[in-house]
C-alpha cells in the first residue's frame, strides 16, 4: 500500500491522502502523523473506499511523518466511530477523538519519578514535616500528589528530599495493574440469581452479539448476578467493559468489585489524572486491563479483546452526553456489542421505557429477578398528600413524615429524605422591591447555597456572594429564600430534631471519592441518622438500618413538561424508595405530593409498575414520542441575539416538506440564555422508519452561517432545555 486515506482530526477538512515512505508498514487503523500545511497533525489509517475520495494528485501527495506506537483501531471499532458519526450527526473527526482520549499514550512507553520515604529523619524536624512524614507512611507518588496526600506544600517535601528523607524511584508508567481473579469470593446465589446468572455465562462463553435486559427490583443482587458473567469473561481472557452512571458509585462499587475478584478494576472518567489516563488507556489497548469501569466516554476505548459489557443502571439519563457528540452510551453500547459479537446486559430496576419496548418486541433478551435477595421485603409505600396534611408554616415536612422519622430516630434507625435540588433556596427575592438573583449568562434564577456563602448558577457556574442589601432598591435585611434546597431541609430537621446527627449527600458535599468513602462509611455505622440527598443517593446505596425514606415534593420533576418527566420520577421514586428496608428490618416510603392520583403517584404508591409502563406507553404512542416516533432537536446559538434568531430563521425557512416528518419551530429555546449564548431550537418528529439524519444533513448542509453561530443537533434528545 503506497497511498494511504487519513481520517484527520479536523473535522473541517474531510479525508485525506498521504505517500507511505519506503519501509514504513501501516494498515487500516493505525495511527500516524502526517503533515499539514507547516504543522503535523495526528490520524487514522482508514479504508480508502469507506471516506469520500481525496483528489490529490499522486505526485503532490506527501508522505507520513510516522506511525505512533500504539496498536491500530480495530475494524471493529472503525465501524463503530462510523455509525456513531452517521447516526449523531457528528462529524467521524469528533468521535475518533473520543478513542484516542489521551495524548501522552500516543507516546509509546515512558517512564517516571515518584517518591517515597526512606525511613530517614530530617535534620531538623518541623511540625508541618513531622505531620508530611506520618501521612506518607507506605505511599508513592509523584511530589505533587504526596503533596495533596500529605496536606503540606510541594517545598516541605522537596526539603525532605533534600535531606534524603523521600526518595525518588523510577516507574514504568504503564506498570501492570493487580490481576482480578474469576473464582477469588465466589458468592452462593438464590436459585433465580443462579439461573440469570448461567443465562448470561452461557452467553459470554459463546461469544456472539447478544443484548440482555436485566430487570430485577431494587436490592434482588443484579450485581452480583452480572459479576458471574464478568467472571466468565475473565475465564476466557477477554476484557469487560462496565458502564456506571455516576462517579460517586464507584468508591462502593469498587471495594465491592474487589471483594469478589480480588482486585480493583481499571477505573475510567473524566476527572482521571493525566497519568492515569494514559496507563489505562494503554492498558486497554494492549489487553491488559481485563475489567474496566467508567463512566460514558469509556465506550468508545480501543479494547483489544472486548468479552462483554454491562451498562448498570440503564435507565439513567447520565449516559446521554449533552455537548459535543450528543450520544446515549446505552443505545451505543448495544452497538458496540454488535460490532464486536459479544453480549451486552443492560442492568435497571426501572428500565427505560425503550428498553422494555425492545425487550417486548424481543430484540433484546428480558432476564428477571422478582424478589430481594435474602428475603428482604419491599418497602410499603404511601402518599401524603400536602394539600390536606401541610407543613406547619415556613417548613417542608408534614407532620406524618416527621413522626416516622422520630420513630427512626429513637429505635437507632436512618431516614432518608429526597429533594432533587441542592443549595438552600432556588431562588432569593427582594421582600421590598421584588428584585430576583438571576444569573447574567443563562435563564436561571441564582440559587443560594448558605454552607458556602454564595450564590451559585448550576448551569454555567456562575457565582456571586448573597449582598448584605438588595442591589436593586439598597434595602436592608429584605432578601427572602424562595422554596427549599437540601440544605434548608436540613435546617429543619435540626431544628425540629435537635439530636439527630444529619448529613447531606449531594455533588457539592460527596464531590470526591474520598468524601464519597467516607460519607458511605459514616452511614453503614450508622453515625448518621438522617441523609437529606438529591439524586446522588437515589442508586447503589445498601445501608441495612436504613428503614424510612421521605420524598420531600415528588411533583417537583413534573414540573416543565419534558417528554420523559413522568417516566423519570418515576424512577427517581421508586430508586430511592429501593434504599429504604435492604436489610432484615421492613421498609417505609412516604411521598409528599399535591397530586396523589397523578398516574405516576398512583403507580407509585400502588407497587404497580406495569400500570404505570402501560399509561405511559400509551401516551407515547399517542404522542407520535419515543420509541414509537423519533425526536431530533437542532440548537440553533451565538453570543450575538440577532444572529441567533437570523440563523434559526434561516434553517427554518428551508425546512423539507415530508410526509411523517414534523417540524417544530424555530421557537427561543426554554434556556434561551445558556452560559452567555442565545439559543432558538427546532424539534423535529418524525415516524421511526423516516431517515431523519439524512433529512437533517441534506437539509443543513445547504446552509451557510456567521462564524459566531453554532448548529447543534442532538438525536434522540434528553434534554428539553
Ligand atoms: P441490586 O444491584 O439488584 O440492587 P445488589 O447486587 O446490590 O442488588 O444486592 C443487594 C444486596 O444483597 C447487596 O448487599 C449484596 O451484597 C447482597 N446480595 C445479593 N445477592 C447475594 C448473594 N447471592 N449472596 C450474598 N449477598 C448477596
Ligand atoms: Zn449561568
Amino acid at each position: 500500500m503506497n497511498r494511504v486515506r487519513l481520517l484527520i482530526f479536523n473535522a473541517a477538512l474531510g479525508p485525506l491522502d498521504y505517500r507511505v515512505p519506503e519501509g514504513m508498514e501501516v494498515e487500516p487503523g493505525s495511527v500516524v502523523v502526517a503533515p499539514l500545511g507547516p504543522r503535523q497533525v495526528v490520524g487514522i489509517v482508514w479504508e480508502a473506499d469507506r471516506l469520500p475520495a481525496s483528489d490529490v494528485p499522486e505526485s503532490k501527495l506527501r508522505p507520513l511523518v510516522g506511525v505512533l506506537p500504539v496498536p491500530p483501531l480495530k475494524a471493529e471499532l472503525r465501524r463503530l466511530i462510523e455509525w456513531t458519526a452517521d447516526y449523531y450527526c457528528a462529524s467521524l473527526a469528533s468521535v475518533a477523538r473520543m478513542v484516542l482520549a489521551s495524548g501522552g499514550a500516543l507516546r509509546g512507553p515512558a517512564t517516571m519519578i515518584e517518591y517515597r520515604l526512606t525511613g530517614g529523619l530530617p535534620e531538623r524536624m518541623t511540625p508541618q514535616r513531622l505531620a508530611a512524614i506520618e501521612a506518607l507512611e507506605g505511599e508513592q507518588a509523584t511530589i505533587r500528589e504526596l503533596a495533596g496526600i500529605a496536606g503540606v506544600s510541594e517545598g516541605v517535601l522537596r526539603g525532605l528530599c533534600n535531606q534524603g528523607v523521600l526518595e525518588p524511584v523510577e516507574v514504568d508508567c504503564d506498570r501492570l495493574y493487580p490481576r482480578a481473579s474469576a473464582d477469588f469470593a465466589v458468592p452462593d446465589l438464590s436459585e433465580d440469581q443462579q439461573e440469570a446468572a448461567d443465562t448470561f455465562v452461557a452467553a459470554v462463553k459463546k461469544g456472539s452479539f447478544a443484548p440482555f435486559l436485566l430487570d430485577g427490583v431494587t436490592g434482588s443482587g443484579k450485581t452480583e448476578v452480572y459479576f458471574e458473567a464478568i467472571a466468565a469473561a475473565l475465564a476466557k481472557k477477554r476484557q469487560v467493559l462496565v458502564l456506571l452512571p455516576e462517579i460517586a458509585l464507584t468508591e462502593a462499587f469498587l471495594r465491592r468489585f474487589e471483594e469478589r475478584f480480588g482486585a480493583a478494576p481499571v477505573v475510567w472518567h473524566s476527572s482521571l489524572k493525566s497519568t492515569e489516563r494514559r496507563r489505562a488507556w494503554r492498558a486497554i489497548a494492549s489487553g491488559d486491563a481485563q475489567v474496566v469501569v467508567g463512566a460514558r466516554s469509556a465506550l468508545f476505548l480501543p479494547y483489544a479483546k472486548l468479552g462483554l459489557i454491562v451498562v448498570d443502571e440503564a435507565h439513567e439519563v447520565s449516559f446521554k452526553q449533552d455537548e459535543g457528540v450528543r450520544y446515549n452510551a446505552r443505545d451505543v453500547a448495544v452497538m458496540r456489542a454488535r460490532f464486536e459479537k459479544i453480549p451486552v446486559i443492560l442492568a435497571s430496576a426501572t428500565p427505560a421505557l425503550e428498553s422494555l419496548q425492545m425487550a417486548e418486541s424481543g430484540v433484546y433478551a428480558k432476564v428477571d429477578l422478582a424478589d430481594r435477595f435474602g428475603g428482604a421485603q419491599l418497602p410499603s409505600v404511601a402518599t401524603l398528600d400536602l394539600t390536606v396534611e401541610k407543613p406547619e408554616r415556613g417548613r417542608w415536612l408534614a407532620p406524618r413524615l416527621v413522626a416516622a422519622m422520630r420513630e427512626r430516630l429513637a429505635r437507632g434507625e436512618q431516614s432518608l429524605l429526597f429533594l432533587n435540588r441542592r443549595g438552600y433556596a432556588p431562588l432569593t427575592l427582594c421582600r421590598n422591591c421584588g428584585f430576583r438573583f438571576q444569573c447574567p449568562n443563562c435563564s436561571a434564577w441564582l440559587v443560594e447555597h448558605r454552607l458556602s456563602r454564595r450564590l451559585a448558577c448550576h448551569h454555567c457556574g456562575h457565582e456571586t456572594t448573597p449582598p448584605a442589601n438588595c442591589p436593586e432598591c439598597g434595602e436592608p435585611e429584605c432578601l427572602v429564600a424562595c422554596g427549599p434546597g437540601v440544605e434548608r431541609i436540613a435546617d429543619e430537621v435540626a431544628e425540629l430534631m435537635p439530636e439527630a446527627r444529619v448529613a447531606i449527600a449531594t455533588s457539592d458535599t460527596l464531590n470526591s471519592p474520598e468524601k464519597a468513602a467516607a460519607f458511605v462509611a459514616m452511614a453503614e455505622e450508622v453515625a448518621i441518622d438522617v441523609i437529606i440527598g438529591t439524586q446522588l443517593v437515589t442508586k447503589g446505596f445498601h445501608f441495612p438500618e436504613l428503614t424510612l425514606v421521605g420524598v420531600v415534593d415528588a411533583d417537583l420533576g413534573l414540573e416543565g413538561g419534558d417528554l420523559r418527566a413522568a417516566e423519570r420520577t418515576y424512577q427517581q421514586v421508586a430508586q430511592v424508595a429501593g434504599r429504604a428496608g435492604r436489610g432484615a428490618k421492613p421498609g417505609e416510603v412516604l411521598i409528599q405530593t399535591r397530586h396523589p392520583t397523578a398516574t405516576v403517584i398512583a403507580a407509585l404508591a400502588a407497587g404497580d409498575r406495569d400500570a404505570f409502563y402501560e399509561a405511559e406507553t400509551e401516551a407515547r404512542r399517542h404522542a407520535g414520542a419515543p420509541p414509537f416516533g423519533r425526536w431530533a432537536a437542532i440548537i440553533v446559538s451565538s453570543e450575538d441575539e440577532a444572529e441567533a434568531r437570523d440563523a434559526a430563521r434561516a434553517i427554518g425557512g428551508t425546512r423539507p416538506e415530508l410526509p411523517h416528518v414534523a417540524i417544530l419551530g424555530p421557537a427561543p429555546a426554554p434556556m434561551a440564555l445558556l452560559r452567555g449564548r442565545y439559543r432558538y431550537r427546532l424539534l423535529i418528529n418524525a415516524r421511526r422508519s423516516a431517515e431523519l439524519q439524512n433529512v437533517i444533513r441534506t437539509w443543513l448542509g445547504a446552509l451557510d452561517f456567521p462564524r459566531g453561530v453554532r448548529v447543534a443537533i442532538d438525536v434522540d434528545p434528553y434534554s428539553f432545555v
